[in-house]
């Protein structure tokens, strides 16, 4: 096919091609006495990058689900109770995990296109006056569905009822692309990857613990080995690693952490934000469509979720795009499977790259007989991109 695939699934992202080039690299002996210093750049990076302080950041040669599976078994015993919302299929699958590893799991069933649900989980954890809760999970940002939650706000119901349980967060498809305070929302545990926000290949799982969580592993009596928390903080104290990691990985990181950190994290999330505004604009305002996520205070800034008219099938609308137009668009997953298509908005993007994707969607939604206006998504994209001011990331070329 003539011309590039036009990449569009939240996750994998675009990798840019600056950090392609940073990991076209020479194995080198990861045991050396220079080594430290990627070691030590990286992690300073990624302190910086969870605004953290004193949190350990830590790498496994995983993908998120990895770190999903290190949170649970490094600092939980068996059959502890964990509380959990689950609305969406990663939400769910975090959940799955829990129940699959022994955990005693609590789960609070939400809507699929709700955030997490913080009256129902204060209720949950004022009803827990022993204790017996050990961990709240919560998912930052539900690439299923397209929605984003209130940490801050999870936090607050804990503090307010001075619950001792710890808190994982799964930013796997947020951290990079929306805010994220490790240490002033007190996150125990953060998880995320490399293949989303952070533009690099699948392949490395991306995690943060907090002190409190590092203390609660030396306690735990879970077996682990690989994912093992203690053996890596070790290794890395000297700015090494208990096995061999992947060294294009790392030198791509470098890069993608550097890239982020020249635009400015807070202008990252400001561009992500207008670009999922362009997006939001073409589904609500030019196709006449409607979200998965149900409130705007859920609407997520990496990905949206579009259904599509009742009677159609979003599936054929992602073949037809795929096969016809060379696009790939985000599959409705489980629960929203034929009902919904997905754009991801995050990581190296601009304008007009997501013009190629809504101008895709498009037409592919009229292959399919569903009836919208052509042109309308692309034109309530531009209006709205237009008439707002550019975060200095976008077209910053005087
Ligand atoms: C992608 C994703 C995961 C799974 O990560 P893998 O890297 O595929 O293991 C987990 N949670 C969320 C929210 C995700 O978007």
């Amino acid at each position: 096919m003539a011309g590039h695939n036009f990449l569009f699934v939240p996750g994998p992202s675009n990798v840019p091609n600056r950090v392609l080039r940073a990991m076209a690299v020479p194995m080198e002996d990861h045991r050396s006495v220079t080594f430290p210093t990627l070691t030590r750049e990286v992690l300073a990076g990624l302190r910086r990058l969870f605004k953290t302080e004193h949190g350990h950041p830590i790498l496994f040669p995983s993908s998120g689900t990895g770190c999903w599976e290190a949170a649970l078994t490094n600092c939980l015993n068996p059959g502890d109770a964990i509380l959990a919302s689950r609305f969406g299929q990663f939400s769910h699958l975090w959940c799955d995990m829990g129940q699959r590893l022994g955990f005693d799991m609590n789960v609070l069933e939400t809507e699929w296109g709700e955030g997490a649900p913080v009256e129902r989980t204060r209720d949950a954890l004022a009803a827990d006056g022993e204790h017996r809760i050990k961990a709240v999970l919560v998912c930052h940002n539900e690439t299923a569905t397209g929605v984003s939650s209130d940490i801050a706000a999870i936090r607050r119901v804990m503090d307010e009822l001075n619950h001792p349980a710890l808190l994982f967060v799964d930013s796997v498809s947020g951290l990079g692309s929306l805010d994220f305070r490790m240490d002033e929302w007190k996150v125990d545990v953060c998880v995320s990857g490399s293949q989303k926000g952070l533009m690099l290949p699948a392949g490395m799982g991306i995690t943060c613990v907090s002190a409190k969580a590092l203390e609660a592993a030396r306690n735990s009596r879970y077996p682990r080995c690989y994912f093992d928390y203690q053996d890596m903080v070790r290794s890395n104290a000297g700015g090494y690693f208990p096995y061999t990691p992947s060294i294009p990985m790392l030198y791509g990181l470098r890069e993608s952490l550097a890239m982020l950190e020249e635009e400015g994290l807070e202008h990252v999330f400001a561009r992500h934000h207008y670009l999922a505004e362009g997006v939001r604009a073409a589904v609500l305002q030019g196709w006449k469509l409607s979200l998965c996520a149900k409130e705007p205070r859920w609407y997520s800034d990496s990905v949206s979720a579009i259904v599509v008219p009742e009677g159609f099938n979003a599936s054929l609308v992602i073949e037809r795009a795929y096969r016809r137009y060379n696009l790939a668009l985000g599959a409705g997953l489980s629960k929203v499977a034929g009902k919904v298509f997905r754009i991801g908005h995050l990581g190296d993007l601009n304008e007009l790259m997501l013009m190629g994707a809504i101008a895709g969607a498009e037409m592919a939604m009229l292959d399919c007989g569903i009836p919208v206006t052509p042109g309308s998504g692309v034109a309530a994209a531009s209006e709205y991109w237009r008439t707002h001011e550019a975060p200095p990331g976008l077209g910053g070329r005087s």
